[in-house]
């Protein structure tokens, strides 16, 4: 199953498709200066563009009772395998802002944001997670995105079926110290 988690960035997938193949200026059409994969510059024109890891935020909403909503996700990457709410976030807004409209895009529930669980990036990968907990506020429901959701106790997490490395981080960070307690008499 490790063998075939899905890990954006890896599996030859490109670390910028924009800038993939691409030898001249978008402007003036010359010879470009493109160093692959963070940049490309004009010295006939003097454009240039610069390319950063793109944040996603997203949430980890917990029922009252402590549960941990997850979903499983519609599409691809990790079709089918579980995770938390999340997505990019878009210019004009704030990453808890796009943490709570994705989860009410995916999840059809509002939420109100707790601490920050963490932030996740490699450097093979072209996004960086932005984590919250949360707390659901109301029934979450399917959407095309999130094809199940099951609200899963803390020792019930499906470890073996998440959908990216940043997901099984993150949950555990959000965990531990629940594990760690259990443990002790
Ligand atoms: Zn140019």
């Amino acid at each position: 199953m490790t063998a075939d988690r899905h890990v954006p960035g890896a599996h030859g997938a490109s670390l910028n498709p924009a800038l993939e193949g691409v030898r001249f200026c978008p402007s003036c059409g010359k010879d470009a200066d493109v160093e692959f994969p963070r940049s490309i510059r004009c010295s006939h024109c003097g454009y240039g563009a610069y390319y950063n890891p793109k944040p996603v935020a997203c949430t980890i909403p917990r029922t009252a009772d402590g549960d941990v909503l997850l979903l499983r996700r519609g599409f691809a990457p990790g079709k089918g395998l579980w995770t938390f709410p999340g997505g990019f976030v878009d210019l004009g807004e704030s990453t808890e802002q796009a943490a709570t409209r994705e989860t009410m895009e995916e999840l059809c529930i509002d939420v109100e944001l707790g601490p920050l669980v963490g932030v996740y990036s490699r450097p093979d990968d072209r996004v960086v997670l932005v984590v919250y907990e949360a707390r659901a506020l109301g029934e979450p429901q399917t959407t095309p995105e999130a094809t199940e959701v099951r609200a899963f106790a803390p020792d019930a997490i499906p470890y073996e079926e998440l959908a990216f490395w940043s997901t099984e981080a993150a949950l555990r960070d959000l965990l531990a110290p629940v594990d760690a307690a259990r443990r002790s008499p």
